[in-house]
């Protein structure tokens, strides 16, 4: 049956050539362009803490002046900083806490005062700079009040000798961080803890977020069993209990890999059963994943062997393909496409990722999040990548961007990175000691010990 169906395989233009790892980024940013001109919000409201993580739908925009009023920023004394040139005394009139209003009968700091403040306090009228509290002596004396023979104990500072003030200094002026009706941040915006402070600081218990998208996850391949319900890892060493599946099947990595990856980038993964290496099994699944998400992802079954139909079975979907293999290591045999809308729906985007689990893991980091992004409505995206030094020298083929394991260590000032041994885009062991790919370019030869390299953190 096998044999009949690879001899009716549909044509499917098996030697597309493989684009340059560049090419293949801009075709994404091309792609996710477009989807993110034509997106439009389903939303949601949620609280602030729901909402981490999840983009933002509408604009925010600030509820009043921040600062709403000239926040102080130091303990110490509110002053008039020219005051401070005559190295005089200064009285102290008053004492004014956070949150503590100025009433309004009290009159202007004058000259020769000072008040007494508390950082996060309003500055007073009259009062144009803080003197921070260990920047003084303070002392008590007397004073006559009015006529001669009375006096009142008072207390004094004495800024430092040499101490001046510049107008301004310690406090944050009202709206200088935003005005009223600013628009603070704009919808598209993956909202990380700094963002949602924002949010809080203004206000809002909720705030308006995007629906995360689905994302149908396809495994294919007559090998794959799904990892066994009876089978919890307790932390004994279960070698010697013999394994509850023959040695010619594998488990199911990759549909578990891809839900995580999808997870962490803000999608809702939906896992199918896997498919089998049949023309008809894998027609219904990937029918089925078209059906439940914008985006199908599949894994396996897109490289040259005899049983890899997956191309087959989209091509007689009529996919477009936008790039299928490109010269990268690990990862070559990636597609990206699309399939037209059929039967009420909508066309549909889809990844025929490599079945090597290295491989299919390094494709979703580097092409399938762009695209994710994109249908989540998120703007201004981009690859988290980072500079490490290298311990050991690379040497590698020029023509082939490479994804190599390795380990970065930012203990020090200067992260370090160094390749870890591993047998390659099947060994997930390595890949789990990992914490990290070094990125060797397109036509380098060579990375030298001590050079700055790029690398892409898991
Ligand atoms: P393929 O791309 O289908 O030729 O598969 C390449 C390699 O990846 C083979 O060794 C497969 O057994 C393995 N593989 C494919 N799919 C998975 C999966 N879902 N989980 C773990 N390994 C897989
Ligand atoms: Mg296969």
């Amino acid at each position: 049956m096998q044999k009949n169906q690879s001899l009716s395989r549909p044509s499917y233009p098996a030697q597309i050539p493989p684009v340059s790892f560049a090419e293949a980024c801009s075709i994404l940013a091309a792609q996710s362009a477009a989807i993110l001109a034509a997106h439009t919000f389903k939303t949601q409201s949620h609280t602030l803490a729901q909402a981490l993580g999840r983009v933002l739908a509408a604009p925010l925009f600030a509820d009043r002046d921040q600062p709403p009023f000239p926040r102080v920023t130091r303990d110490g004394f509110a002053v008039r900083a020219e005051d401070l040139a005559n190295g005089t005394p200064l009285r102290i009139v008053y004492q004014l806490r956070a949150g503590e209003p100025w009433l309004s009968e009290r009159s202007p700091l004058g000259p020769g005062e000072a008040i007494e403040i508390m950082t996060g306090a309003c500055l007073p009228p009259g009062a144009n700079a803080v003197l921070m509290v260990e920047h003084v002596q303070q002392v008590s004396g007397t004073e006559r009040n009015g006529d001669a023979h009375r006096t009142q104990q008072q207390r004094f500072i004495l800024p430092q000798i040499g101490r001046s003030l510049n107008a301004g200094e310690n406090v944050v002026p009202q709206g200088s961080e935003a005005r009223q009706g600013d628009r603070l941040l704009e919808p598209g915006k993956r909202l990380g803890p700094e963002q949602i402070a924002l949010a809080a600081a203004c206000g809002f218990s909720s705030l308006a977020v995007g629906i995360q998208p689905k994302v149908a996850i396809l495994a294919t391949g007559d090998e794959l069993v799904e990892p066994s319900a009876s089978k919890e890892n307790s932390g004994t060493d279960v070698s010697k209990q013999g394994s509850p599946i023959p040695s010619h099947q594998i488990y199911n990595s990759n549909s578990y890999a891809l839900a995580a990856l999808v997870h962490q980038a803000g999608g809702i993964p939906l896992r199918q059963r896997p498919a089998l290496d049949r023309l008809d099994d894998l027609a219904a699944c990937i029918r089925r994943g078209l059906k439940s998400a914008p985006l199908l992802l599949l894994t396996g079954g897109v490289s040259m062997g005899k049983f890899d139909f997956v191309k087959d079975v989209l091509v007689g979907m009529g996919a477009e393909f936008f790039f299928s293999g490109v010269r990268m290591q690990p990862g070559k045999p990636v597609t990206f496409g699309r399939v037209p809308a059929s039967k009420g729906r909508p066309e549909r985007y889809f990844f025929g990722l490599p079945g090597n689990p290295v491989s299919a893991m390094v494709t979703f980091r580097v092409f399938v999040q762009t695209l994710l992004a994109a249908l989540a409505g998120e703007r201004h995206w981009q690859p988290r990548t980072a500079l490490a030094k290298l311990a050991t020298a690379i040497h590698s083929k020029p023509g082939l961007t490479r994804f190599l394991a390795a380990h970065q260590d930012s203990s020090q000032p200067t992260p370090t990175v160094s390749p870890i041994q591993t047998q390659g885009s099947g060994d997930l062991a390595a890949n789990a000691r990992a914490n990290c790919y070094v990125v060797v370019p397109d036509g380098c030869t060579v990375l030298e010990a001590d050079q700055i390299v790029q690398v892409l953190p898991h």
